[in-house]
């Protein structure tokens, strides 16, 4: 973290768990545990019917609600489909985009994942963008020229007035609820490779402003070292966020 130039962001993903009741008790909970936070910003990204509801219960409180996919067209004959506007018509700040569950399982490309983080961003939404390796680019050692084409597809036509919404989220496929988590050193080369690229297209000052997440198996454990190092300014945390106590320990670390 350098809270210097950046703020610190702590968003969870609850992926496709809780009812609308449950995401009330869980934020009922969350709230007396995070009352005292300071230094950094929380954020829940529930299931698009849990919007409503999540975005009652933490009312008054310092968590904000987020979505965890948008459309990238305004409206139209989209099946199934919700779009930026609608999310932000309901108080929704903050959206997931391009997490690798969706590259993986919806067949999401990083143009899809470009065209998705223009419309959030002329809605007024802050886009998370995914990005990551599998674990077969990290043994080729491809995992920084992985992530470079992501990052720069994701940005394609977005101004430097536009970046400072953005927060990227390194997530390395291979973490991803799988217990295992990267070293802080691996965490931090490509949270840096990420702010390098940033730099070359945006310049050094834009640059640093930028949050850069780190997402995969962290917990109450790991969270502190890994919110060390310089470039890791917060967390994406898929199944430590599904329980009041565990989430609020990690945002307990990122607040120090
Ligand atoms: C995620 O879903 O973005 C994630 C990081 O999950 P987990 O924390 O469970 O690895």
């Amino acid at each position: 973290m350098n809270r210097r130039y950046r703020k610190t962001v702590i968003a969870g993903n609850w992926k496709m768990n809780k009812t609308a009741a449950e995401a009330r008790t869980l934020i009922d909970e969350l709230k007396p545990l995070i009352a005292k936070v300071k230094w950094c910003d929380i954020v829940l990204c529930v299931p698009f019917v849990d919007i409503p509801a999540a975005i009652k219960a933490a009312k008054g409180s310092k968590i904000a609600i987020g979505a965890q996919n948008v459309h990238f067209e305004k409206s139209g004959a989209y099946t199934g489909e919700i779009s930026a506007e609608m999310l932000a018509g309901l108080g929704v700040k903050y959206v997931i985009i391009g997490h690798s569950e969706r590259r993986q399982f919806f067949l999401e490309t990083d143009d899809t994942v470009n065209k998705k983080v223009v419309s959030a961003l002329e809605a007024g939404l802050r886009p998370i963008i995914c990005v990551g390796e599998s674990l077969e680019q990290r043994d080729q050692n491809v995992t920084l020229d992985q992530i470079r084409l992501q990052v720069k597809i994701a940005l394609k036509g977005i101004s430097a007035k536009e970046l400072k919404k953005v927060i990227f989220a390194y997530e390395p496929i291979w973490a991803i609820g799988t217990g295992r988590t990267a070293t802080c050193e691996q965490a931090n080369e490509v949270c840096d490779n990420i702010r390098a690229c940033l730099r070359e297209i945006y310049g050094a000052r834009a640059a640093r402003s930028v949050t850069i997440q780190y997402g995969g198996s962290m917990n109450a454990k790991n969270a502190k070292d890994l919110l060390a190092q310089e470039d890791i300014d917060g967390g994406l945390i898929g199944g430590a966020s599904l329980k009041a106590n565990d989430f609020s320990q990690i945002i307990d670390a990122a607040n120090q």
